[in-house]
């Protein structure tokens, strides 16, 4: 924890944390120092680990990277959190990420980084002028320039998927219900998991395990599915492994030398006996519009509790009830939170609804069909994560083109379909690439086991 901490004061530059607390954390490494001597070591005992700033914490601040929830503290632990304690994890602190998650870079966080007087974007360590990708960058960040051996993110449209690729890390997120939501600061409840990102897929499958498990009286949406070893199929073989790979993740739009990383590693699993196979996702295109009206709907409906009333910010100065919603809401919330709001009640209100909703929701079952069609052929789906590298910081001001950005992981995100990245190569200017992987509902163990094979 120590050499991790010292790193992490070293390289304040790069804006990964958004909280650091020595005496807790060596309290807590303490207390694991104590259960080994005792005999009674958890798996994971003494592991540093760091968490996004979207997890609540009791020992450390939770700010989801909005000045809504700046200085506060939770009472309680998420389970995620917890369950990860349990297991012996140590926390480092707190990773900075878009403010409630809603981004793609890492430039919504509304929250000065560790060693910072003002906000400033959390910067790609393989290049600082580029982003690390978001919304989980700060905890990519953290991994790859080794501030953390490994760390929590969340993925509702690719936020763990895409900045792992962007850093050349490795992340997964696991099937929709798999990890408790319980304490995990909401944004689209119905597409939100938690998974781990770390350096290889050895050390996700190590806190995956820990991290999963049924949480029925606290999140009614986690899965009656007991715990799992996801390391249990690290090395088998890939011999017959049917590997699909979707002709709508190969066009135009995808950035050559990502097509080019991404064949590469197609080509090496033939070599270690899999077969690839075309496949079709049809929807794919229609996923960015479905993501950009479902995943704005339940966030307007989620963020109605952050009124100045319960918790969190609240206006100084306001005439009655009515102002001091306005003026805390207006000051609270960063630009795109506020555009999400806006976009998510106009596409629920009387007249849109069955217009984009109901439509929205139509398809997004059209989508999650079109996955089962294509899991007929083949047991795993390919492609790449994101159509670029890491792009350069401030280079993207239009929304709409940054939510282009995210067609590859928006389709298994809607379908609640497991996903990873797995670091496969460099692009122009030695910028990391990363593969994404795909499988059925439950097929954490298989996913890893290909992502360990590659590495
Ligand atoms: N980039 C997507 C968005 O802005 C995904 C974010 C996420 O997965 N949390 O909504």
């Amino acid at each position: 924890a120590q050499h991790f901490l010292a790193r992490a004061r070293d390289h304040q530059n790069l804006g990964a944390y958004v909280a650091i607390d020595e005496a807790a954390t060596l309290a807590q490494a303490r207390a694991q120092d104590e259960k080994i001597a005792a005999g009674s070591a958890a798996p994971l005992a003494g592991v540093p680990i760091a968490h996004k700033d979207i997890f609540v914490t009791r020992d450390f601040p939770t700010t989801a990277a909005s000045r809504m929830l700046a200085g506060y503290r939770s009472p309680f632990d998420a389970t995620v959190v917890s369950k990860l304690a349990d297991a012996g994890c140590v926390t480092l602190g707190k990773l900075n990420c878009d403010e409630f998650a809603m981004g793609g870079t890492n430039e919504n966080s509304a929250i000065p980084a560790v060693g910072c007087d003002s906000v400033q974007p959390v910067r790609n360590p393989w290049d600082t002028t580029r982003v690390p990708g978001g919304s989980s960058g700060g905890s990519a960040v953290a991994v790859a320039a080794r501030l953390a051996p490994a760390v929590t993110g969340t993925d509702t449209g690719g936020s763990i998927r895409q900045p792992a690729s962007f850093c050349g890390i490795t992340g997964i997120k696991p099937t929709y219900g798999r990890a408790s939501r319980y304490g995990m600061i909401a944004f689209a409840s119905s597409l939100d998991q938690a998974g781990p990102m770390a350096r290889s897929a050895e050390d996700c499958a190590l806190l995956l395990s820990a991290m999963c498990g049924p949480d029925p009286d606290r999140d009614s949406t986690s899965l009656d599915r007991p715990a799992e070893d996801f390391s249990r199929n690290l090395t088998d073989s890939l011999d017959g492994l049917r590997i699909g790979v979707p002709a709508e993740f190969f066009g135009e739009g995808l950035a050559d030398d990502v097509r080019a990383a991404v064949d590469a590693a197609l080509k090496e699993y033939e070599k270690l006996g899999a077969t690839l196979v075309p496949i079709a996702l049809p929807r794919t295109e229609l996923s960015v519009p479905v993501y950009y009206i479902l995943a704005p709907a339940e966030a307007s409906s989620n963020l109605s509790r952050f009124d100045g009333v319960r918790y969190g910010h609240r206006a100084q100065q306001y005439s009655d009830l009515l102002d001091m919603y306005k003026k805390t809401r207006a000051e609270g919330f960063g630009d795109e939170v506020k555009r999400r709001i806006m976009i998510g009640t106009y596409v629920l209100s009387e007249g849109y609804y069955d217009a984009y909703y109901l439509q929205a929701q139509k398809i997004r079952r059209m989508i999650a069909d079109d996955f089962q069609a294509a899991f007929q052929q083949c047991d795993l789906i390919a492609g790449p994560v994101a159509p670029t590298t890491a792009w350069p910081l401030g280079s993207q001001t239009d929304p709409v083109s940054s939510y282009l950005a995210d067609i590859y992981t928006l389709p298994a995100s809607l379908a609640g379909l497991p996903g990873m990245s797995v670091p496969v190569g460099f692009g122009n200017g030695n910028l990391p690439v990363g593969l994404q992987l795909i499988g059925n509902y439950f097929s954490e163990a298989r996913l890893l086991n290909a992502a360990h094979r590659l590495q």
